[in-house]
């Protein structure tokens, strides 16, 4: 997986260019979504940030996840079961979740691709929501015999 890591000042400008006030919970819990691709729960991100932020609970972590998807500066996927993911992203991607281990993978996609599902002229589409679900290759593989 590709390693992400970002300055102060880059996380500073995310949130600034998106409106948001920078304060020291929601650039840690940026900055672990922006450096960490890896579509955490918020049971994950808090897990994470805790030791390093005592004083921080799972509430604002939820409250600040809210605040930055609103901001359209992250993603809620809706997964289904065990609760949203939440994801830093730059471009449109679909996403695949193995049934089995719970990983979620990014699928690139081109809405301009011409068997790609649009509705017909005259709505105008913001965003996709795309989901597959099934198995991965990892689970694929230690079912094998
Ligand atoms: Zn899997
Ligand atoms: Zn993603």
């Amino acid at each position: 997986m590709r390693k992400y890591s970002f300055t102060t000042q880059e996380i500073i400008d995310t949130l600034s260019a998106n409106g948001v006030k920078a304060s020291a919970q929601r650039m840690a819990i940026l900055r672990f979504l922006m450096e960490n691709r890896v579509h955490p729960t918020v049971d994950e991100i808090f897990k994470a940030l805790q030791p390093t932020n005592p004083t921080l609970s799972r509430t604002t972590v939820y409250n600040t996840l809210r605040l930055l998807a609103g901001a359209g500066i992250i993603k809620c996927i809706e997964t289904g079961g065990d609760g949203a993911r939440w994801d830093y992203s730059q471009h449109d991607h679909a996403h695949f979740l193995c049934t089995s281990c719970g990983h979620v993978t990014d699928v690139d996609y081109r809405i301009s691709s011409p068997t790609f599902p649009l509705p017909p002229a005259g709505y105008t589409v913001q965003t996709a929501d795309i989901i597959f679900r099934g198995t991965c290759p990892a689970c694929t593989a230690s079912k094998a015999c």
